[in-house]
Order: C-alpha cells, then sequence, then structure tokens
C-alpha cells in the first residue's frame, strides 16, 4: 500500500525531474557528477523496523540502479573525486552494523550480480554474538553476523569495513583511550578476525553531533583509507575524498530513486568539516540523534 508520504515524494520526484536532468547533464559534462554512498543496514522479511528493508525492496533497488548507474567500490569513488573525471552517474552501496540474514539473499544477490560492497561491522556483537542496543531498544533481538560470515563474504569480494567495537556515538567520546579503541583496535582485531585489510571506517550514527574531528585525524594516522559519514549528501570532485558523505538507503524505492538522481535540496547539505569542526553542545546532539533514528 502507498502512504501519502510516498505519494507527496512522488510528486515531488515527477515536478523536480526536468531540472535534475539538466543540471546532472550539466554536472557530468564537466566531470563534476555527484557520486551517492548509500548505507543498509538490514535486508530480511521478519521483523521489520525502519532500519530493515525486504528482500524484495532491496532486489528491486539493485535491479534499477544496475541499470542507471555505474555500481563503483568506495576506491573507485575516490579515484574519480580525487582525479575530477566524474562523468557519469555512480553509485556505491555499504551496510552499517551486521545483521546475519543479510546473508541470505541480499550478499548473494550483489555477489552474483558484481554490484560491489563495503560492509561495516561492529566487533563486539559479531565476536560475542549480542544483539544491537539500538534493536534491544525496541524489545527486538536480532541476529548479528557471525564471523564466519564474515570471512565468507570477504572471499566473495565484499570489503569488510570498520563500525567500532561497542557501536558507540563518538561525538561524545573525547577520552583518547577509548578513541583509539573503538576506532583503531577494534579495526586492527577485525582485521585478523576476517584475514582481509579493513581500509574504510564508518561512525556509528552518522550526524554531524555524532561525528568527532578527533576521530578523522585517528583514522587517517591509523592507515584508514576513508572515513564515512551518515546525514546525506553527495560526493562530487573536489571535495574531500577521504570523508564519503552517504545517503540512507531507505526501503522506499522513491526515496532511493529521489537520492541516487540527485536530489536539488541535497547538494546543499552541510559537508561536516573536521578541520575546523568544533564540539557541539549536549543538547543538539540528542535532537539530532532522535530526529533520524534509521542512522544507526
Ligand atoms: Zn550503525
Amino acid at each position: 500500500m502507498i502512504t501519502a508520504r510516498e505519494l507527496l515524494m512522488h510528486a515531488y520526484y515527477a515536478a523536480s525531474w526536468p531540472v535534475r536532468t539538466i543540471i546532472n547533464r550539466r554536472d557530468a559534462l564537466r566531470g563534476k557528477a555527484p557520486i551517492s554512498v548509500l548505507f543498509y543496514h538490514r535486508v530480511a522479511d521478519s521483523a521489520p523496523n525502519p532500519w530493515t528493508c525486504t528482500n524484495a525492496q532491496f532486489a528491486q533497488q539493485m535491479r534499477w540502479l544496475k541499470q542507471h548507474f555505474d555500481m563503483i567500490t568506495i576506491g573507485e569513488a575516490q579515484q574519480r573525486l580525487r582525479n575530477g573525471l566524474s562523468n557519469r552517474p555512480a553509485v556505491c552501496v555499504t551496510f552499517d552494523d551486521g545483521y546475519a540474514e543479510n546473508c541470505e539473499q541480499a550478499i548473494p544477490l550483489l555477489v552474483r550480480e558484481a554490484i560491489p560492497c563495503t560492509y561495516f561491522v561492529a566487533t563486539r556483537y559479531v565476536f560475542d554474538q549480542l544483539p544491537f542496543p539500538h534493536d534491544l531498544a525496541r524489545s527486538q533481538r536480532l541476529q548479528p553476523n557471525t564471523l564466519n560470515q564474515l570471512r565468507d563474504m570477504a572471499k566473495a569480494g565484499i570489503e569488510i569495513g570498520a563500525h567500532t567495537r561497542n557501536h558507540v556515538d563518538l561525538g561524545q567520546i573525547h577520552d583518547p583511550h577509548r578513541l583509539e579503541d573503538e576506532v583503531v583496535l577494534a579495526g586492527e582485531e577485525l582485521q585478523a578476525a576476517v584475514g582481509k585489510p579493513v581500509r574504510y571506517f564508518a561512525f556509528p550514527f552518522g550526524q554531524h553531533p555524532n561525528l568527532n574531528a578527533e576521530v578523522f585525524h585517528l583514522a587517517h594516522a591509523a592507515g584508514y583509507e576513508a572515513v564515512c559519514s551518515a546525514y546525506g549528501g553527495y560526493n562530487v570532485p573536489g571535495d574531500d575524498a577521504f570523508h564519503l558523505q552517504r545517503v540512507h538507503g531507505d526501503p522506499e524505492f522513491i526515496r532511493v530513486k529521489n537520492s541516487t538522481t540527485i536530489d536539488p535540496r541535497k547538494r546543499f547539505t552541510k559537508r561536516y568539516d573536521y578541520e575546523t569542526a568544533q564540539h557541539e553542545p549536549a543538547e543538539t546532539r540528542s535532537e539530532a540523534t532522535a530526529k533520524d533514528e534509521h542512522a544507526v
């Protein structure tokens, strides 16, 4: 059943189509086509919640994306950003957290269709087989991936990335030892456990108040090649290729269509600048986190 919210989005998509077509064509000719990095969490047909897509929804989105975009790795996205040669619409697929059900249909589909994917994992939940705190808060005990699943995914070409140890809000942590543990040591342990390099890091929650300039510097010094946020926004040549902004892999197809064909409104998303960032007060933090609960 189609909701009123979806209808509105369809109307906005149709109304803005002419202008976005013109802008997208102009950007592509200039080598400045924005790159969308999508983040998904869980693809499953049971226990729906705001961060779950059904298998059918996910398959429909991937089919459509593959028809309309270059499906690229994070490394390829960074190369296009650095070389200023982004003249084709392109999308990266990522996942956050590490849910077991993703390995039933979603990951095999990506492997079969040769769609590159980076899969960010919060290690404690996989290593100790514990449910995630944001699911427990909704009284859902959902199964995290096993280590064997991560190893099999890595063997099949899925890039495994780090997403802290305890899925903490790094915007609130400034103790250097804790940051080192959540960002650097968790990544090193993940790498040792999976047996493949862990090159990328994604912030839990990923909204502006959940980011932390110290973490960007720490991740860079530790040898991570990219850090991902999740507050929306695109990546355009000329932007810092170390920080990739991501848009939500929404269960609603129209929202993914709207994001990846470059929503004119989302072009103006304020990029987090870790060189000049100041710590935001706590009340702003909780408000923003509450506002966008799908960004887990
Ligand atoms: Zn997460």
